[in-house]
């Protein structure tokens, strides 16, 4: 069993600090010491998928500078209205993979929960953006659904947590729905998709450390940081906590113009991820999402970033460039 009980200003620090995230961004622009007019393209309204930021990563972008890689990630433009072609509202396809509710097996031997739709911070690249989490039904009974599901499916050793964001589930809910999986004898690893210990690094509680090392099931948090600053002081004591107690660090990272396309920027991404203890393991190719077409880099850039890239770090260090396709049996390399 994993402990329930931790200290209450401890538990409740991030979740004020989530509260008081930037939505507004007028409000934003003028902490960084900007304003719209710096801006040419700002959509301040962004009605469907508004901005939403914690200070945590606000303080780790560059004031002053309106092309900060950060900034770039978080801002809504008006560039996202646009109709690329073959960007699509559900490009991944994930209503072809359901084994029931926001359970999905798309590979053999893992399957991916979609737990919650909540997440510290509205990636403008998302290829979640326009998927309907409120069509998934309320948690209860759907978490249940899955779980029964899962108990039924022995092929499945790995279980994926993802969303959303899972660690937006508070410690008891989080709690709950660990020992429920540890409960199936047959999955052998947790694994979380998590951007929140670079969005908002108090979320990492002692709470939160002892319920992923204290289960049955070894844990692997596959964080998702883009760029080397954000890696900041916060993030990287948050990260070495998780390592120091047994916590496996991966890192995937989506390929974005004007944030990290270029070689020098994932080489550094790579060793600072390296000093905080975990690994890069996908760079992804942009799902091509609508209102995401501004980000895209195509792939014979992208072969040559990652080829030049190949040429100056270390082989673990290097990250696979790959792309979701539907119907394949894994993620496809593009390089
Ligand atoms: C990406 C993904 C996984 C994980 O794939 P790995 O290659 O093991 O990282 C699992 N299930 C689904 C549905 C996915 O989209
Ligand atoms: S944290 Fe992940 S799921 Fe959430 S908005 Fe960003 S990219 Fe999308």
């Amino acid at each position: 069993m994993v402990t329930r009980s931790s200290t209450a200003c401890q538990s409740d620090g991030w979740k004020r600090e989530l509260a008081r995230a930037h939505r507004d961004a007028r409000t934003l622009l003028r902490t960084l010491g900007l304003s719209a007019r710096d801006i040419p393209d700002l959509d301040p309204e962004a009605q469907e998928f508004g901005l939403l930021v914690p200070q945590a990563f606000v303080d780790l972008m560059r004031p002053g500078d309106p092309q900060d890689p950060l900034l770039r990630q978080v801002l809504p433009l008006r560039a996202e209205h646009q109709q690329a072609q073959g960007f699509s509202l559900d490009p991944v396809c994930d209503s072809d993979a359901e084994l029931s509710p926001g359970l999905l097996q798309k590979y053999p031997g893992r399957a991916l929960l979609v737990v919650n739709g909540a997440c510290a911070a509205h990636c403008r690249y998302c290829f979640r953006r326009h998927f309907s989490y409120r069509a998934l039904g309320p948690a209860e009974p759907r978490l249940a659904r899955a779980i029964d599901r899962l108990s039924l499916a022995p092929s499945v050793q790995e279980i994926v947590l993802s969303g959303g964001d899972p660690l937006m589930l508070d410690d008891a809910q989080l709690a709950e729905l660990i020992d429920r999986l540890a409960a199936i004898p047959h999955l052998r690893r947790l694994r979380i998709h998590t951007r929140l210990p670079i969005m908002l690094p108090s979320r990492v509680t002692e709470a939160l450390v002892r319920m992923l090392t204290e289960g049955r099931l070894p844990a692997i948090l596959v964080i998702h940081a883009n760029h080397p600053s954000e890696l900041g002081g916060p993030a990287e004591q948050a990260l070495r906590k998780l390592a120091a107690h047994g916590v496996r660090l991966l890192n995937q990272s989506v390929l974005l113009r004007g944030v990290n396309d270029s070689v020098a920027t994932l080489q550094q991404l790579s060793e600072r991820l390296f000093e905080c203890e975990a690994l890069p393991y996908y760079l992804h190719q942009l799902d091509r999402v609508q209102g995401a077409a501004h980000f895209q880099v195509s792939d014979k850039i992208a072969t040559i970033l990652v080829d030049q890239l190949r040429a100056r770090v270390s082989g673990y260090l290097a990250p696979e460039l790959v792309r979701e396709i539907p119907g394949e049996q894994s993620k496809a390399r593009i390089a």
